[in-house]
C-alpha cells in the first residue's frame, strides 16, 4: 500500500485535476473555504485509543496541502496532494436545509430515489461490524471493481463463517470517548415484521477526530446498487450528523470524504450532488 500511496496515487490525482477541477468548478485554488480542524486532544474522556487515532489522522492530513504552512505552495509543492472533499455540517441549520440544497444540486433526482428507497423495503441504523461478518462479506464479495478499483475481496472468495450465521446483533454502545470514535451506519433490506430477518446490504464507516468526521469508505451491495439504498443510507448519516444531540456530535463541524481527486469521474459526481465541496486544510491543533 505506501507504494500505491507514493507512487501511484500522485500520479492520478494530478492526471485528474484537470477535469476534477471542471466539475467542482474551482476557477482559482487559492479562493477555496478554508476547514481549520481541531483534533480536540486531551479531553477529560480521552483514552489511549485516542492519541493513537490522532496520531493516525495527523499522517492522514499531511497528504493534503495546508494553507497556513506553506501559504505560497508552487505546483510542485503540490504533488501528490489533493483537494478535501468536504460537506461544511454548520452551514446547514437543520436536515431540512440540507435537502433543500441537495434538491437544488441534482434537480430533484437523488431525493426522489432516496424516497423511493425510503417507502420501499430498506430502514437505516447504526451497527456493531462484529455482528455481520457474513453479511459483509457477501457485499465486498458481490463486486470485482469498485470505483476506487479491485476489491481483494472479491478475488479470493473466503467462504462465510457458520459462527457468523448465529450472531444476534447487540445494542451499539456509546463510544468510549465522544470526542474520537468510529461507527458504522447500515442500511438494511426489510424482511418481515422482525429486525432479526433484515439484511445489510450497504454501510458507511464513520471515524470521528475532534471536529472532523472522515469517511473511510462506503460499501454497498451490487444488487442494491442502483436502488438509492446508498443515496438513503448518506442522507440519513448526514441528518444524524447535523441534527443530532447525542454527545458524540457536538463539536463536529466537516466530514470529509477523500479529495475530489480520489476514484472514478462518477464517485466524485456522487460527492457532489451530495454537496461536497473542495476545501484546503487550513491549520490544524
Ligand atoms: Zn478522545
Amino acid at each position: 500500500m505506501r507504494f500505491y500511496f507514493l507512487y501511484v496515487q500522485p500520479w492520478q490525482f494530478l492526471m485528474r485535476r484537470n477535469s476534477r477541477k471542471t466539475t467542482f468548478g474551482i476557477e482559482d485554488p487559492n479562493d477555496l473555504s478554508k476547514a481549520a480542524i481541531d483534533f480536540q486532544r486531551d479531553q477529560s474522556t480521552c483514552n489511549h485509543l485516542c492519541v493513537g487515532d490522532t496520531g493516525r489522522h495527523e499522517r492522514y492530513l499531511s497528504d493534503y496541502y495546508i494553507f497556513e504552512k506553506e501559504p505560497e505552495a508552487t505546483s510542485a509543492a503540490l504533488w501528490g496532494r489533493g483537494f478535501p472533499a468536504i460537506i461544511d455540517l454548520r452551514a446547514y441549520d437543520s436536515a431540512d436545509h440540507y435537502q433543500q440544497l441537495l434538491k437544488r444540486q441534482s434537480k430533484g433526482a437523488t431525493l426522489r430515489q432516496i424516497k423511493k428507497a425510503k417507502s420501499g423495503s430498506y430502514t437505516c441504523r447504526r451497527f456493531n461490524f462484529e455482528d455481520y461478518p457474513n453479511e459483509i462479506l457477501a457485499i465486498k464479495q458481490s463486486k470485482n471493481f469498485r470505483s476506487g478499483g479491485p476489491v481483494m475481496a472479491a478475488f479470493f472468495k473466503k467462504k462465510p463463517s457458520p459462527k457468523g450465521q448465529n450472531l444476534i446483533p447487540q445494542e451499539v454502545p456509546d463510544p468510549s470517548c465522544p470526542n474520537h470514535w468510529y461507527q458504522y451506519w447500515g442500511v438494511f433490506l426489510v424482511k418481515g415484521e422482525s429486525k432479526k430477518n433484515n439484511t445489510l446490504v450497504g454501510y458507511i464507516k464513520l471515524n470521528r477526530v475532534g471536529n472532523i468526521v472522515h469517511i473511510p469508505g462506503i460499501m454497498g451491495h451490487a444488487d442494491h446498487l442502483r436502488t438509492g439504498a446508498l443515496k438513503y443510507l448518506f442522507l440519513e448519516t448526514v441528518t444524524w450528523l447535523i441534527e443530532s444531540e447525542e454527545p458524540a456530535v457536538q463539536g463536529t463541524q466537516y466530514l470529509q470524504y477523500g479529495s475530489i481527486e480520489h476514484a472514478s469521474k462518477g464517485l466524485a459526481q456522487w460527492k457532489k450532488n451530495f454537496l461536497f465541496e473542495p476545501h484546503v486544510f487550513k491549520s490544524h491543533t
